[in-house]
């Protein structure tokens, strides 16, 4: 059986299940990279110049762990998935760039995905990608039916059950295993509702973040995070955040944002890296709305590949202790 590589970076966590589905239905094998360890970002970043994102230096660290593992990977060129709304062009040249900066990588799959150029042109595009695997033009379009179901119901378990991309996957991989073993049970009683904004790159690579998330659960802290909410909600905020949305990750930055900071949470965290233009801007747009609001705290963690662990974790504490303080002086008020 022809074995597919999917580098468990970048767009893993938004899309997995749905490109496993479209391969699995064609009857290839997926393999996916480990998580992230330093060995990884390392030979990742000795391919590129200094400046390049931290999570473009991963992605190629997860490509380099595949190599020798699998018969070809999965690099999609993804350019836009709502008309006139754009990816950062990191994206957009990830499988050139691949290629030429890892020469001994197995062939490269990649599709270019750009929903402006209309339905057609994405039917070619995605038959092209099947043809790998099948001639039969029916089965593809089978798999692209079942592959795009699997996503909607993705989405949905994510923002109907409150769970992460992580746990979401987890809860389809094995739909027989308990559900405490998934996404274990909040705490009785919590100290306070975080929510955590960002790429999805950023917030659940645990090597990156150093555990963020977990580290919020273990304090007894409810945490939210963008893929909680629905498309409806994270527009609706973006729109009266920005305006229009142009970036497609203005939804999980600024839509995340805006809609928490309106609502139910103590305080937000935007976790961005050093070097992303695009965060940079949509940061500092949510940053000034939670300044205009005052309703929320809100801070802003920068991670790049030397962040340490324990800076991190004194800027964490320092937040979490401002928004308890605030959260008593509430209650008191109250009372
Ligand atoms: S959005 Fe920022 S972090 Fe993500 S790939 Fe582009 S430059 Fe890198």
């Amino acid at each position: 059986m022809i074995k597919v590589g999917i580098p468990r970076a970048l767009l893993y966590y938004q899309y997995y299940p749905l490109w496993r589905t479209f391969f699995e239905e064609l009857g290839v094998e997926v393999v996916v990279s480990p998580p992230t360890t330093q060995a990884m970002l390392s030979s990742g970043s000795s391919r590129v110049v200094a400046d390049t994102c931290l999570p473009v230096k991963i992605f190629l660290g997860h490509v380099l762990a595949l190599v020798d593992k699998c018969d070809c990977i999965f690099i999609p060129a993804i350019r836009s998935v709502k008309r006139k709304v754009y990816n950062c062009s990191k994206f957009l040249g990830l499988p050139d760039m691949t290629r030429a900066v890892i020469p001994e990588s197995p062939p490269i799959l990649d599709i270019d995905i750009d929903v402006n150029r209309g339905k057609r042109v994405l039917y070619q595009a995605i038959y092209r990608l099947g043809r790998h695997f099948s001639w039969n033009p029916f089965r593809v379009k089978q798999a692209s039916i079942a592959a795009w179901q699997t996503h909607l119901n993705y989405q949905q378990l994510m923002s109907s059950h409150r769970l992460t991309p992580p746990q979401a996957i987890a809860r389809i991989s094995a739909p027989s295993k308990a559900e405490s073993e998934v996404c274990p049970d909040p705490p009785d009683s919590t100290q306070a509702t975080v929510a955590v904004i960002g790429h999805p790159y950023l917030l659940y690579d645990e090597y990156i973040n150093h555990r963020l998330i977990h580290r919020l659960e273990q304090a007894r802290n409810q945490v939210l995070t963008p893929e909680m909410l629905t498309i409806e909600e994270l527009e609706s905020a973006t729109v009266r955040l920005a305006g229009k949305a142009r970036w497609t990750y203005d939804a999980e930055v600024v839509g995340a944002g805006g809609h928490y900071l309106d609502k139910e949470v103590d305080g937000v965290i935007g976790v961005m890296t050093f070097g992303c233009g695009p965060d940079s801007l949509m940061m500092d747009m949510v940053r000034r709305y939670a300044g205009r609001l005052g309703a929320a705290s809100f801070t802003s963690l920068t991670l790049e590949e030397h962040t340490a662990e324990g800076g991190m974790l004194t800027r964490l504490e320092a937040f979490l202790d401002m928004i308890y303080r605030r959260r008593r002086r509430q209650a008191t008020v109250c009372v």
